[in-house]
């Protein structure tokens, strides 16, 4: 019953979007202290401190929607012909199988070479090895993962039904946090900042978005299963996501200097969410 109630939360979350009117508030200040004097667009941040989002906005800069696609926040893929009836939102769940397991079947492309089947390995491996979520190589499944290094980093949210191509360009997008964010979406989930609940944990700075990006800053009715606003979230955009003039576009609070978003892979947080989502069981 829980799985049900959890999933059609999810269902309606994805489906349905929330505009949001400019906010002005008091983040001047902080806004003012944070402002670094870089283009984002020509000097991103220090190679150190750039999240898993900032890698793929920076390879995905260029990316064109492919054929009969939209992309939307910068890396989830929608099509625009599938039906909704079958798939509202393209939000579907992957099935847990009799065993308690929830098995991806994948296919990777062979144009990959050892290194960057590695890289991919290792981002299914630190999903599964915190949660119930196995990545499985196809032999006969109807839906799965099509792993190709098409142009740009994105995935189609949740599981679509048939084949879903999930793009990893090499070497662009060959980190593993990367391959763990956009297997992320296939499993279903948004952007960390896009959590309905958002505005009591980071300010939206609209002032300083590119105004061609407004839309992908929207909030979403989404259901964030109990668990806590996660700065640390492999899912979280950086702080200068789609900045206009360097300023940054998300600040934190009340707290502007809590570090948001990272490189590494799931979080601890991003695991349980995992866990929780697909009725994991144990330690939950
Ligand atoms: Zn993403």
């Amino acid at each position: 019953m829980i799985s049900v109630i959890v999933l059609l939360g999810v269902l309606l979350g994805l489906i349905t979007q929330v505009d949001l009117l400019p906010v002005k508030n008091s983040t001047e200040i902080q806004e003012s202290k944070a402002r670094l004097k870089r283009k984002y667009s020509d000097e991103m941040p220090d190679f150190d401190e750039m999240t898993a989002m900032d890698q793929i906005l920076e390879v995905n800069s260029k990316l064109r929607a492919p054929r009969g696609l939209s992309i939307k926040e910068g890396d989830i893929a929608f099509s625009y012909v599938r039906s909704a009836i079958n798939c509202p939102g393209n939000a579907c769940l992957w099935p847990k199988s009799i065993d308690g397991f929830v098995y991806v079947p994948y296919i990777l492309s062979p144009l990959y070479d050892d290194m960057d089947r590695i890289t991919i390995e290792t981002g299914m491996q630190d999903i599964s090895s915190g949660s119930c979520v196995k990545f499985v190589p196809r032999t006969h499944e109807a839906s799965f993962l099509d792993i190709q290094p098409r142009y740009g980093c994105w995935s189609f949210l949740g599981q679509t039904g048939g084949s879903q191509i999930l793009s990893l360009q090499t070497p662009g997008c060959m980190w593993s946090g990367i391959a763990a964010h956009e297997f992320m979406h296939a499993l279903g989930f948004v952007h960390e900042q896009s959590r309905s609940d958002r505005d009591h944990y980071v300010t939206i700075v609209w002032k300083n978005i590119l105004p061609d990006h407004i839309h992908n800053f929207r909030k979403q009715v989404t259901n964030n299963l109990n668990s806590p606003y996660d700065y640390s979230s492999v899912m979280h955009y950086g702080r200068y996501a789609f900045s206009e003039d360097g300023g940054p576009t998300i600040i934190p609070k009340p707290d502007p200097y809590i570090p948001i978003g990272q490189r590494d892979g799931p979080s601890a947080l991003d695991l349980h969410k995992i866990n929780v989502l697909y009725d994991c069981g144990a330690n939950e």
